[in-house]
Protein backbone atom coordinates (compact mmCIF):
# COMPACT_ATOMS: atom_id res chain seq x y z
CA UNK A 1 0.00 0.00 0.00
CA UNK A 2 1.47 3.53 -1.06
CA UNK A 3 1.22 5.00 2.79
CA UNK A 4 -0.25 8.51 1.95
CA UNK A 5 1.96 10.07 5.44
CA UNK A 6 5.18 8.67 4.28
CA UNK A 7 4.32 10.60 0.39
CA UNK A 8 5.95 13.39 0.83
CA UNK A 9 9.00 11.59 2.12
CA UNK A 10 12.80 13.15 1.70
CA UNK A 11 15.78 10.00 1.55
CA UNK A 12 19.36 11.09 1.60
CA UNK A 13 21.57 8.03 0.85
CA UNK A 14 25.19 7.78 1.05
CA UNK A 15 27.14 4.67 0.41
CA UNK A 16 30.61 4.71 1.13
CA UNK A 17 33.47 6.35 -0.85
CA UNK A 18 35.63 3.54 -2.31
CA UNK A 19 38.93 4.65 -2.57
CA UNK A 20 40.58 5.25 -5.85
CA UNK A 21 43.15 3.08 -5.79
CA UNK A 22 42.41 0.19 -8.73
CA UNK A 23 39.06 -1.19 -9.27
CA UNK A 24 37.36 -2.83 -6.64
CA UNK A 25 35.81 -6.16 -5.96
CA UNK A 26 32.08 -7.82 -5.61
CA UNK A 27 33.12 -7.63 -1.84
CA UNK A 28 33.38 -4.06 -1.77
CA UNK A 29 30.40 -4.00 -4.35
CA UNK A 30 27.79 -5.80 -1.91
CA UNK A 31 29.54 -3.88 1.16
CA UNK A 32 27.86 -0.86 0.44
CA UNK A 33 27.15 0.72 -3.33
CA UNK A 34 24.89 -1.85 -4.28
CA UNK A 35 22.92 -2.19 -1.28
CA UNK A 36 22.57 1.74 -1.11
CA UNK A 37 21.25 1.43 -5.17
CA UNK A 38 18.48 -1.16 -3.64
CA UNK A 39 17.68 1.19 -0.98
CA UNK A 40 17.41 4.34 -3.92
CA UNK A 41 15.40 2.63 -6.23
CA UNK A 42 13.05 1.25 -3.93
CA UNK A 43 12.41 4.48 -2.63
CA UNK A 44 12.26 6.29 -5.93
CA UNK A 45 9.67 3.53 -7.47
CA UNK A 46 7.70 3.85 -4.12
CA UNK A 47 7.14 8.01 -5.28
CA UNK A 48 9.79 9.34 -2.26
CA UNK A 49 12.09 12.24 -3.02
CA UNK A 50 15.43 10.57 -3.48
CA UNK A 51 19.12 12.08 -3.13
CA UNK A 52 21.72 9.16 -3.36
CA UNK A 53 25.32 10.16 -3.36
CA UNK A 54 28.49 8.14 -3.96
CA UNK A 55 32.17 9.16 -4.74
CA UNK A 56 36.00 8.10 -5.45
CA UNK A 57 38.15 8.65 -1.90
CA UNK A 58 41.53 10.11 -4.04
CA UNK A 59 43.94 10.93 -0.98
CA UNK A 60 46.33 9.78 0.49
CA UNK A 61 49.77 8.12 0.55
CA UNK A 62 47.89 5.12 -1.59
CA UNK A 63 47.18 6.79 -4.69
CA UNK A 64 50.76 8.65 -4.63
CA UNK A 65 52.21 5.18 -4.47
CA UNK A 66 49.64 3.81 -6.97
CA UNK A 67 50.10 6.81 -9.83
CA UNK A 68 54.38 6.75 -9.23
CA UNK A 69 53.70 2.84 -10.44
CA UNK A 70 51.40 3.68 -13.15
CA UNK A 71 54.41 6.62 -14.14
CA UNK A 72 51.50 9.37 -13.88
CA UNK A 73 50.81 13.05 -12.47
CA UNK A 74 48.56 11.64 -9.66
CA UNK A 75 46.14 13.87 -10.54
CA UNK A 76 45.43 12.50 -13.85
CA UNK A 77 45.95 9.19 -12.29
CA UNK A 78 43.02 9.97 -10.19
CA UNK A 79 40.90 11.41 -12.93
CA UNK A 80 41.42 8.41 -15.11
CA UNK A 81 40.87 5.95 -12.51
CA UNK A 82 37.28 8.04 -11.73
CA UNK A 83 36.30 7.70 -15.16
CA UNK A 84 37.30 3.78 -15.20
CA UNK A 85 35.10 3.39 -11.58
CA UNK A 86 32.10 5.27 -13.00
CA UNK A 87 32.00 3.07 -15.97
CA UNK A 88 31.90 0.41 -14.39
CA UNK A 89 29.62 2.02 -11.64
CA UNK A 90 27.14 2.35 -14.59
CA UNK A 91 27.33 -1.32 -15.88
CA UNK A 92 25.99 -2.25 -12.63
CA UNK A 93 23.41 0.24 -12.92
CA UNK A 94 24.31 1.97 -9.82
CA UNK A 95 21.64 4.98 -10.10
CA UNK A 96 23.91 7.61 -7.99
CA UNK A 97 22.62 10.77 -8.58
CA UNK A 98 26.05 12.34 -8.64
CA UNK A 99 29.55 10.36 -8.60
CA UNK A 100 31.42 12.67 -7.02
CA UNK A 101 35.05 13.51 -6.34
CA UNK A 102 36.84 13.96 -2.94
CA UNK A 103 39.36 16.34 -4.86
CA UNK A 104 37.02 18.04 -6.13
CA UNK A 105 37.22 22.23 -5.23
CA UNK A 106 34.14 22.11 -3.47
CA UNK A 107 35.77 19.51 -0.86
CA UNK A 108 38.44 21.83 -0.34
CA UNK A 109 36.26 25.01 0.46
CA UNK A 110 34.20 22.07 2.75
CA UNK A 111 36.98 20.57 4.52
CA UNK A 112 38.94 24.19 4.98
CA UNK A 113 35.87 25.21 6.54
CA UNK A 114 35.19 22.55 9.03
CA UNK A 115 38.66 22.73 10.09
CA UNK A 116 38.48 26.37 10.46
CA UNK A 117 35.10 25.93 12.39
CA UNK A 118 36.59 23.65 14.74
CA UNK A 119 39.72 25.65 15.67
CA UNK A 120 37.20 28.19 16.23
CA UNK A 121 35.31 26.32 19.02
CA UNK A 122 38.68 25.07 20.44
CA UNK A 123 38.33 21.26 19.19
CA UNK A 124 41.68 21.39 16.68
CA UNK A 125 44.89 20.61 19.19
CA UNK A 126 48.56 21.05 17.67
CA UNK A 127 50.84 18.10 18.36
CA UNK A 128 54.85 17.97 17.67
CA UNK A 129 55.79 14.37 16.50
CA UNK A 130 59.01 12.51 15.72
CA UNK A 131 58.70 11.78 12.04
CA UNK A 132 60.75 9.53 9.39
CA UNK A 133 61.88 11.61 6.94
CA UNK A 134 63.49 10.02 3.20
CA UNK A 135 66.25 12.77 2.11
CA UNK A 136 66.18 10.70 -1.04
CA UNK A 137 62.09 11.37 -1.93
CA UNK A 138 61.94 14.82 -0.23
CA UNK A 139 59.20 13.67 1.88
CA UNK A 140 58.23 11.99 5.39
CA UNK A 141 57.16 9.13 5.05
CA UNK A 142 53.66 7.38 6.75
CA UNK A 143 54.79 4.35 9.28
CA UNK A 144 53.39 1.47 6.75
CA UNK A 145 56.14 3.20 3.60
CA UNK A 146 58.96 2.16 5.35
CA UNK A 147 60.06 -1.02 5.44
CA UNK A 148 63.41 -3.55 7.16
CA UNK A 149 63.87 -6.40 8.76
CA UNK A 150 61.87 -7.58 11.67
CA UNK A 151 63.28 -7.41 15.13
CA UNK A 152 61.21 -10.20 16.40
CA UNK A 153 61.45 -12.49 13.55
CA UNK A 154 64.04 -11.27 10.78
CA UNK A 155 61.64 -11.13 8.17
CA UNK A 156 63.40 -8.72 5.45
CA UNK A 157 59.97 -6.69 4.47
CA UNK A 158 58.77 -5.80 7.66
CA UNK A 159 56.58 -2.75 7.38
CA UNK A 160 56.78 0.23 10.00
CA UNK A 161 53.63 0.05 11.54
CA UNK A 162 53.20 -3.99 11.76
CA UNK A 163 55.39 -7.29 10.64
CA UNK A 164 53.36 -8.99 8.22
CA UNK A 165 55.13 -12.24 9.09
CA UNK A 166 54.51 -12.27 12.81
CA UNK A 167 52.04 -9.66 13.40
CA UNK A 168 53.74 -7.88 15.70
CA UNK A 169 53.31 -4.28 16.41
CA UNK A 170 56.07 -1.91 15.28
CA UNK A 171 57.36 1.22 15.59
CA UNK A 172 59.38 2.29 11.97
CA UNK A 173 62.50 3.29 14.42
CA UNK A 174 62.39 -1.01 15.70
CA UNK A 175 63.30 -1.81 12.14
CA UNK A 176 66.47 -3.35 11.60
CA UNK A 177 68.24 -1.41 8.33
CA UNK A 178 65.33 0.67 7.63
CA UNK A 179 64.50 2.23 4.29
CA UNK A 180 61.51 4.15 2.17
CA UNK A 181 59.16 1.84 0.18
CA UNK A 182 58.94 4.30 -2.15
CA UNK A 183 62.77 4.41 -3.61
CA UNK A 184 64.39 1.92 -1.60
CA UNK A 185 66.52 4.80 -0.45
CA UNK A 186 68.00 3.78 2.90
CA UNK A 187 68.80 7.50 3.35
CA UNK A 188 66.28 8.00 6.71
CA UNK A 189 66.29 10.35 9.40
CA UNK A 190 63.77 10.87 12.49
CA UNK A 191 62.93 14.48 11.94
CA UNK A 192 60.28 16.83 14.38
CA UNK A 193 56.92 17.84 12.46
CA UNK A 194 53.80 19.43 13.61
CA UNK A 195 49.69 18.28 13.15
CA UNK A 196 46.93 19.11 14.14
CA UNK A 197 44.36 16.80 16.16
CA UNK A 198 40.74 16.53 16.33
CA UNK A 199 40.10 16.65 19.66
CA UNK A 200 37.40 13.80 19.87
CA UNK A 201 38.02 13.06 23.64
CA UNK A 202 36.41 16.40 24.49
CA UNK A 203 33.42 15.21 22.26
CA UNK A 204 33.12 12.17 24.29
CA UNK A 205 29.94 12.76 25.96
CA UNK A 206 27.96 14.30 23.40
CA UNK A 207 28.48 11.30 20.64
CA UNK A 208 27.70 8.94 23.57
CA UNK A 209 24.29 10.87 24.30
CA UNK A 210 24.20 10.61 20.59
CA UNK A 211 24.67 6.77 20.14
CA UNK A 212 22.37 6.30 23.27
CA UNK A 213 19.50 8.09 21.10
CA UNK A 214 19.98 5.40 18.71
CA UNK A 215 17.80 2.40 19.58
CA UNK A 216 16.87 1.78 16.19
CA UNK A 217 20.26 1.22 14.97
CA UNK A 218 21.46 -2.17 14.30
CA UNK A 219 23.60 -3.98 17.25
CA UNK A 220 26.38 -4.73 14.47
CA UNK A 221 26.93 -0.47 14.60
CA UNK A 222 26.34 0.30 18.13
CA UNK A 223 28.45 -1.65 19.19
CA UNK A 224 31.24 -1.04 17.05
CA UNK A 225 30.53 2.56 18.27
CA UNK A 226 30.69 1.78 21.66
CA UNK A 227 33.68 -0.24 21.92
CA UNK A 228 35.66 2.32 20.22
CA UNK A 229 33.89 5.33 23.09
CA UNK A 230 34.62 2.87 25.85
CA UNK A 231 37.46 0.92 25.28
CA UNK A 232 40.84 1.19 27.12
CA UNK A 233 41.35 4.76 27.69
CA UNK A 234 38.41 5.69 25.42
CA UNK A 235 37.54 7.83 22.52
CA UNK A 236 41.65 9.29 21.42
CA UNK A 237 42.28 12.18 19.74
CA UNK A 238 43.09 11.83 16.04
CA UNK A 239 45.60 13.39 13.75
CA UNK A 240 43.90 15.57 10.82
CA UNK A 241 46.80 16.41 8.74
CA UNK A 242 49.62 14.80 6.99
CA UNK A 243 52.72 15.72 5.25
CA UNK A 244 51.84 15.17 1.53
CA UNK A 245 52.15 16.89 -1.32
CA UNK A 246 48.62 15.13 -2.44
CA UNK A 247 45.44 16.21 -0.67
CA UNK A 248 43.86 19.27 0.23
CA UNK A 249 45.96 21.73 1.59
CA UNK A 250 45.46 22.98 5.52
CA UNK A 251 43.77 26.23 6.35
CA UNK A 252 41.41 27.71 8.18
CA UNK A 253 38.22 28.53 5.95
CA UNK A 254 40.14 30.32 3.14
CA UNK A 255 42.79 31.61 5.92
CA UNK A 256 46.24 30.19 5.60
CA UNK A 257 47.29 27.91 9.24
CA UNK A 258 50.47 29.25 10.26
CA UNK A 259 52.52 26.58 10.74
CA UNK A 260 50.90 23.81 8.48
CA UNK A 261 52.14 25.28 5.17
CA UNK A 262 53.20 22.11 3.40
CA UNK A 263 50.61 19.95 4.89
CA UNK A 264 47.33 18.26 3.85
CA UNK A 265 44.33 17.58 5.45
CA UNK A 266 44.58 13.60 6.28
CA UNK A 267 42.43 11.70 4.24
CA UNK A 268 39.83 10.27 6.89
CA UNK A 269 39.20 13.59 7.62
CA UNK A 270 38.12 14.96 4.20
CA UNK A 271 36.92 11.99 3.03
CA UNK A 272 33.18 12.00 4.51
CA UNK A 273 32.99 15.59 4.02
CA UNK A 274 32.76 14.78 0.36
CA UNK A 275 29.10 13.30 1.10
CA UNK A 276 28.49 17.27 1.72
CA UNK A 277 30.63 18.15 -1.17
CA UNK A 278 29.09 15.75 -3.06
CA UNK A 279 26.13 17.11 -3.30
CA UNK A 280 27.34 20.63 -4.03
CA UNK A 281 29.08 18.98 -7.15
CA UNK A 282 25.72 17.45 -8.04
CA UNK A 283 24.88 21.19 -7.84
CA UNK A 284 26.92 22.00 -9.99
CA UNK A 285 26.91 19.43 -12.81
CA UNK A 286 23.10 20.38 -13.23
CA UNK A 287 23.37 23.71 -13.17
CA UNK A 288 21.67 23.58 -9.57
CA UNK A 289 21.59 26.76 -6.94
CA UNK A 290 23.64 26.13 -3.55
CA UNK A 291 19.63 26.71 -2.19
CA UNK A 292 19.19 23.27 -3.89
CA UNK A 293 21.75 21.31 -2.19
CA UNK A 294 21.78 22.70 1.22
CA UNK A 295 17.98 21.63 1.13
CA UNK A 296 19.46 18.12 1.83
CA UNK A 297 22.16 18.87 3.97
CA UNK A 298 21.38 22.01 6.18
CA UNK A 299 18.73 21.54 8.83
CA UNK A 300 18.28 25.10 8.92
CA UNK A 301 17.45 25.36 5.07
CA UNK A 302 15.33 22.46 5.11
CA UNK A 303 16.93 19.38 5.63
CA UNK A 304 14.90 18.99 8.65
CA UNK A 305 12.87 16.29 7.38
CA UNK A 306 15.27 14.52 5.39
CA UNK A 307 15.86 11.03 6.51
CA UNK A 308 19.71 10.15 6.22
CA UNK A 309 21.00 6.54 5.95
CA UNK A 310 24.27 5.74 5.13
CA UNK A 311 25.68 2.48 4.03
CA UNK A 312 28.81 0.69 4.41
CA UNK A 313 31.28 -1.98 5.29
CA UNK A 314 31.54 -2.52 9.36
CA UNK A 315 35.29 -1.11 9.02
CA UNK A 316 33.85 2.29 8.25
CA UNK A 317 31.85 2.22 10.98
CA UNK A 318 34.22 4.15 14.25
CA UNK A 319 34.49 7.07 11.33
CA UNK A 320 30.53 7.28 10.51
CA UNK A 321 29.43 7.14 14.37
CA UNK A 322 32.30 9.24 15.72
CA UNK A 323 34.68 11.08 13.60
CA UNK A 324 32.29 12.45 11.26
CA UNK A 325 29.69 13.00 14.03
CA UNK A 326 32.55 15.05 15.96
CA UNK A 327 32.99 16.92 13.02
CA UNK A 328 29.62 17.72 12.40
CA UNK A 329 29.02 18.48 16.24
CA UNK A 330 31.97 20.10 16.66
CA UNK A 331 31.62 22.72 13.85
CA UNK A 332 28.16 24.40 15.95
CA UNK A 333 26.20 24.56 12.54
CA UNK A 334 23.13 22.73 11.30
CA UNK A 335 24.51 20.18 9.30
CA UNK A 336 22.68 16.73 9.08
CA UNK A 337 23.35 14.00 11.31
CA UNK A 338 22.92 10.33 10.13
CA UNK A 339 19.40 8.84 10.80
CA UNK A 340 20.43 5.46 10.18
CA UNK A 341 23.26 3.56 9.55
CA UNK A 342 23.54 -0.13 7.79
CA UNK A 343 26.54 -1.42 7.83
CA UNK A 344 27.75 -5.15 6.19
CA UNK A 345 29.95 -7.94 7.48
CA UNK A 346 31.96 -9.21 4.83
CA UNK A 347 31.46 -11.54 1.32
CA UNK A 348 34.36 -14.04 1.30
CA UNK A 349 35.41 -15.75 -2.11
CA UNK A 350 35.29 -19.33 -2.19
CA UNK A 351 36.80 -20.30 1.11
CA UNK A 352 39.16 -17.46 1.61
CA UNK A 353 38.98 -13.84 1.62
CA UNK A 354 38.53 -11.49 -0.79
CA UNK A 355 41.35 -9.03 -1.57
CA UNK A 356 42.58 -5.72 -4.01
CA UNK A 357 45.90 -5.87 -2.42
CA UNK A 358 46.52 -9.63 -3.60
CA UNK A 359 44.35 -9.66 -6.42
CA UNK A 360 42.05 -12.64 -5.49
CA UNK A 361 38.47 -12.67 -6.13
CA UNK A 362 36.06 -11.74 -8.91
CA UNK A 363 36.32 -7.92 -9.89
CA UNK A 364 33.96 -5.57 -10.54
CA UNK A 365 35.37 -5.28 -14.64
CA UNK A 366 35.69 -8.93 -14.76
CA UNK A 367 32.04 -9.79 -13.75
CA UNK A 368 30.76 -7.83 -16.07
CA UNK A 369 32.76 -9.06 -19.27
CA UNK A 370 31.01 -12.75 -18.13
CA UNK A 371 27.41 -11.68 -17.37
CA UNK A 372 24.90 -9.10 -17.07
CA UNK A 373 25.03 -7.27 -14.61
CA UNK A 374 21.33 -8.70 -12.87
CA UNK A 375 22.38 -11.83 -12.32
CA UNK A 376 25.61 -10.46 -9.85
CA UNK A 377 22.87 -7.89 -8.23
CA UNK A 378 20.30 -10.78 -7.85
CA UNK A 379 22.91 -13.06 -6.27
CA UNK A 380 24.80 -10.87 -3.91
CA UNK A 381 21.71 -8.50 -2.63
CA UNK A 382 20.61 -12.41 -2.13
CA UNK A 383 23.34 -13.39 -0.19
CA UNK A 384 24.16 -10.12 1.52
CA UNK A 385 26.35 -10.62 4.64
CA UNK A 386 23.75 -8.61 6.70
CA UNK A 387 23.73 -11.13 10.14
CA UNK A 388 26.87 -12.72 9.41
CA UNK A 389 29.57 -12.91 7.01
CA UNK A 390 28.74 -14.74 3.70
CA UNK A 391 30.71 -16.88 0.72
CA UNK A 392 30.27 -16.37 -2.97
CA UNK A 393 31.26 -19.86 -4.30
CA UNK A 394 30.77 -20.81 -8.04
CA UNK A 395 28.29 -23.54 -7.29
CA UNK A 396 26.08 -21.14 -5.37
CA UNK A 397 26.38 -18.63 -7.68
CA UNK A 398 25.00 -20.91 -10.51
CA UNK A 399 22.43 -22.57 -8.25
CA UNK A 400 21.44 -19.57 -7.33
CA UNK A 401 21.06 -17.56 -10.92
CA UNK A 402 19.38 -20.57 -12.32
CA UNK A 403 17.12 -21.26 -9.67
CA UNK A 404 15.57 -17.92 -9.13
CA UNK A 405 16.05 -16.04 -11.71
CA UNK A 406 15.68 -18.88 -14.90
CA UNK A 407 13.44 -21.35 -13.61
CA UNK A 408 11.28 -19.36 -11.22
CA UNK A 409 11.09 -15.57 -12.59
CA UNK A 410 12.50 -16.25 -16.43
CA UNK A 411 10.25 -19.08 -17.16
CA UNK A 412 6.82 -17.64 -15.66
CA UNK A 413 7.75 -14.65 -18.38
CA UNK A 414 8.70 -17.47 -21.11
CA UNK A 415 5.78 -19.75 -20.65
CA UNK A 416 2.89 -17.03 -20.08
CA UNK A 417 3.99 -15.11 -23.44
CA UNK A 418 4.60 -18.17 -25.51
CA UNK A 419 1.51 -19.61 -24.22
CA UNK A 420 -0.45 -16.66 -25.23
CA UNK A 421 1.24 -15.83 -28.51
CA UNK A 422 0.64 -19.63 -29.73
CA UNK A 423 -3.32 -19.50 -28.80
CA UNK A 424 -4.60 -15.66 -28.62
CA UNK A 425 -1.97 -13.49 -30.36
CA UNK A 426 0.28 -10.85 -29.33
CA UNK A 427 -2.02 -9.26 -27.05
CA UNK A 428 -4.27 -9.51 -23.57
CA UNK A 429 -7.33 -11.66 -24.36
CA UNK A 430 -10.24 -10.43 -23.27
CA UNK A 431 -13.15 -12.77 -21.85
CA UNK A 432 -13.79 -14.59 -18.68
CA UNK A 433 -13.31 -13.54 -15.09
CA UNK A 434 -11.73 -14.47 -11.81
CA UNK A 435 -12.37 -17.26 -10.51
CA UNK A 436 -11.67 -18.52 -7.23
CA UNK A 437 -8.07 -19.65 -7.98
CA UNK A 438 -7.32 -15.86 -9.39
CA UNK A 439 -8.97 -14.93 -5.69
CA UNK A 440 -6.84 -17.00 -3.79
CA UNK A 441 -4.06 -15.87 -5.52
CA UNK A 442 -4.20 -12.08 -5.06
CA UNK A 443 -4.58 -12.72 -1.19
CA UNK A 444 -1.39 -14.17 -0.94
CA UNK A 445 0.11 -11.88 -3.46
CA UNK A 446 -0.92 -9.22 -0.50
CA UNK A 447 0.19 -10.95 1.78
CA UNK A 448 3.97 -10.98 0.25
CA UNK A 449 3.62 -7.51 -1.09
CA UNK A 450 3.12 -6.40 2.74
CA UNK A 451 5.91 -7.99 4.19
CA UNK A 452 7.93 -7.77 1.36
CA UNK A 453 7.93 -3.72 1.91
CA UNK A 454 8.15 -4.12 5.91
CA UNK A 455 11.45 -5.71 4.99
CA UNK A 456 12.10 -3.38 2.54
CA UNK A 457 11.43 -0.55 4.30
CA UNK A 458 13.31 -1.74 7.15
CA UNK A 459 16.32 -2.81 4.99
CA UNK A 460 16.12 -6.59 5.75
CA UNK A 461 18.19 -6.60 2.18
CA UNK A 462 17.88 -10.70 2.44
CA UNK A 463 14.90 -11.75 3.76
CA UNK A 464 13.01 -8.61 1.42
CA UNK A 465 15.14 -10.66 -1.41
CA UNK A 466 13.29 -14.48 -0.14
CA UNK A 467 10.31 -12.55 -0.06
CA UNK A 468 10.38 -11.18 -3.95
CA UNK A 469 11.37 -14.72 -4.85
CA UNK A 470 8.34 -15.89 -3.24
CA UNK A 471 5.82 -13.61 -5.19
CA UNK A 472 7.79 -15.09 -8.32
CA UNK A 473 6.75 -18.52 -7.53
CA UNK A 474 3.39 -17.79 -6.63
CA UNK A 475 3.09 -17.14 -10.86
CA UNK A 476 4.40 -20.41 -10.84
CA UNK A 477 2.22 -22.21 -9.10
CA UNK A 478 -1.00 -20.34 -9.98
CA UNK A 479 -0.39 -20.93 -13.44
CA UNK A 480 0.35 -25.08 -12.57
CA UNK A 481 -3.52 -25.11 -11.31
CA UNK A 482 -5.13 -23.05 -13.33
CA UNK A 483 -3.51 -25.07 -16.11
CA UNK A 484 -4.27 -22.74 -18.73
CA UNK A 485 -3.09 -25.47 -21.73
CA UNK A 486 -5.64 -27.52 -20.54
CA UNK A 487 -8.47 -25.30 -20.30
CA UNK A 488 -8.15 -23.73 -23.13
CA UNK A 489 -10.12 -26.41 -24.84
CA UNK A 490 -13.18 -26.92 -22.92
CA UNK A 491 -13.22 -23.87 -21.55
CA UNK A 492 -11.10 -21.06 -23.32
CA UNK A 493 -12.80 -17.67 -21.46
CA UNK A 494 -11.71 -19.55 -18.72
CA UNK A 495 -8.18 -19.57 -20.28
CA UNK A 496 -8.08 -16.13 -21.44
CA UNK A 497 -8.87 -14.97 -18.07
CA UNK A 498 -6.06 -17.00 -16.36
CA UNK A 499 -3.67 -15.78 -19.29
CA UNK A 500 -4.62 -12.41 -18.94
CA UNK A 501 -3.97 -12.34 -15.28
CA UNK A 502 -0.59 -13.86 -15.86
CA UNK A 503 0.09 -11.25 -18.42
CA UNK A 504 -0.78 -8.55 -15.74
CA UNK A 505 1.30 -10.48 -13.05
CA UNK A 506 4.63 -10.13 -15.36
CA UNK A 507 4.06 -5.99 -15.24
CA UNK A 508 3.11 -6.35 -11.61
CA UNK A 509 6.90 -8.64 -11.07
CA UNK A 510 8.55 -5.62 -13.59
CA UNK A 511 7.57 -3.06 -11.15
CA UNK A 512 8.50 -4.60 -8.07
CA UNK A 513 11.61 -6.29 -9.06
CA UNK A 514 13.14 -3.34 -10.33
CA UNK A 515 14.70 -2.55 -7.40
CA UNK A 516 16.75 -5.70 -8.00
CA UNK A 517 17.20 -6.34 -11.51
CA UNK A 518 16.33 -3.22 -13.21
CA UNK A 519 17.50 -4.29 -16.64
CA UNK A 520 15.17 -7.07 -16.77
CA UNK A 521 12.42 -5.35 -14.81
CA UNK A 522 12.98 -2.89 -18.33
CA UNK A 523 13.02 -5.91 -20.57
CA UNK A 524 9.65 -7.19 -19.45
CA UNK A 525 8.01 -3.90 -19.30
CA UNK A 526 9.51 -2.93 -22.95
CA UNK A 527 7.74 -6.55 -23.96
CA UNK A 528 4.13 -4.51 -23.07
CA UNK A 529 5.43 -1.12 -24.65
CA UNK A 530 6.13 0.31 -21.14
CA UNK A 531 9.40 2.56 -19.68
CA UNK A 532 7.65 2.20 -16.42
CA UNK A 533 5.06 1.43 -14.13
CA UNK A 534 3.75 2.85 -10.72
CA UNK A 535 4.48 1.05 -7.47
CA UNK A 536 1.40 -1.15 -6.23
CA UNK A 537 -1.00 -0.08 -4.53
CA UNK A 538 -4.10 -1.97 -4.18
CA UNK A 539 -2.68 -5.59 -5.92
CA UNK A 540 -6.03 -6.19 -7.54
CA UNK A 541 -6.49 -2.97 -9.12
CA UNK A 542 -2.47 -3.47 -10.38
CA UNK A 543 -3.40 -7.36 -11.89
CA UNK A 544 -5.57 -5.21 -14.15
CA UNK A 545 -3.97 -2.31 -15.52
CA UNK A 546 -3.03 -4.06 -18.48
CA UNK A 547 -6.89 -4.48 -20.16
CA UNK A 548 -7.96 -6.56 -23.06
CA UNK A 549 -6.74 -6.17 -26.70
CA UNK A 550 -3.16 -4.55 -24.75
CA UNK A 551 -0.23 -5.51 -27.10
CA UNK A 552 2.97 -7.58 -26.71
CA UNK A 553 5.86 -8.89 -28.06
CA UNK A 554 7.43 -12.35 -26.67
CA UNK A 555 10.73 -10.97 -25.30
CA UNK A 556 13.74 -12.83 -25.48
CA UNK A 557 14.98 -15.05 -23.12
CA UNK A 558 15.73 -12.68 -20.12
CA UNK A 559 18.27 -15.15 -17.77
CA UNK A 560 20.20 -17.74 -19.73
CA UNK A 561 21.12 -20.64 -17.30
CA UNK A 562 24.78 -20.87 -16.35
CA UNK A 563 26.08 -24.05 -17.90
CA UNK A 564 28.24 -26.78 -15.93
CA UNK A 565 30.93 -25.89 -18.29
CA UNK A 566 30.88 -22.07 -18.13
CA UNK A 567 30.71 -22.51 -14.29
CA UNK A 568 34.00 -24.82 -14.52
CA UNK A 569 35.77 -22.27 -16.93
CA UNK A 570 35.50 -19.40 -14.52
CA UNK A 571 36.18 -21.39 -11.36
CA UNK A 572 39.59 -21.99 -13.08
CA UNK A 573 40.35 -18.77 -14.38
CA UNK A 574 39.22 -16.50 -11.18
CA UNK A 575 41.26 -19.36 -8.80
CA UNK A 576 44.78 -17.83 -9.33
CA UNK A 577 45.41 -14.05 -8.71
CA UNK A 578 45.16 -10.99 -10.81
CA UNK A 579 47.47 -9.81 -12.12
ZN1 LIG B 1 58.20 -10.35 12.37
Amino acid sequence: MPDKEDAMTRILITSAIPYINGIKHLGNLIGSQLPADLYARYHRARGHEVMFLCATDEHGTPAELAAAKAGKPVAEYCAEMHAVQSEIADGFRLSFDHFGRSSSPQNHVLTQHFAGRLDAAGLIGEVSEKQVYSRADGRFLPDRYIEGTCPNCGYDKARGDQCENCTKQLDPTDLIDPRSAVSGSTDLEVRETKHLYLRQSAMKDRLDAWIDSKTDWPVLTTSIAKKWLHDGDGLQDRGITRDLDWGIPVKKGAEDWPGMEDKVFYVWFDAPIEYIACAAEWAEANGKTDAEWERWWRTDRGAADVRYVQFMGKDNVPFHTLSFPATIMGSGEDWKLVDYIKSFNYLNYDGGQFSTSQGRGVFMDQALAILPADYWRWWLLSHVPEGSDSEFTWENFQSGVNKDLADVLGNFVSRVTKFCRARFGEEVPEGGEFGELELALIEELKAGMNSYQKLMDGIFIRKASQDLREIWSLGNEYLQEAAPWATFKTDPERAAASIRLSLNLIRFYAVISSPFIPDASAKMLAAFGLDGGDWPGDVETALSALKPGHSFTVPDVLFAKISDEDREEWQTRFAGVRT
